[in-house]
């Protein structure tokens, strides 16, 4: 099991909350202060934070299988 399968804890970030920049895991682009984003926190390991764009962790759901029931054809 790698560590895309743990669980993990997702917040939204209002945009009055981003204060500071962060780095997109999914894009590798900045997130400027002042930007609606998320923040996933692994639940084992909550040390390993990091912030997303809210698309591009869409996409990282999609890609993990997560989210399958959304677009199942
Ligand atoms: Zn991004």
């Amino acid at each position: 099991m790698s560590i895309d399968d743990d669980p993990v804890v997702v917040y939204a970030i209002q945009p009055y909350q981003a204060r500071k920049q962060y780095l997109c895991p999914g894009c590798q682009g900045d997130i400027g202060p002042g930007t609606g984003h998320v923040v996933v926190i692994p639940e084992l390991a909550p040390d390993l934070r990091r912030h997303w764009h809210r698309g591009c962790w869409f996409k990282e759901m999609r890609r993990r299988g997560r989210l399958v029931s959304v677009d199942a054809r």
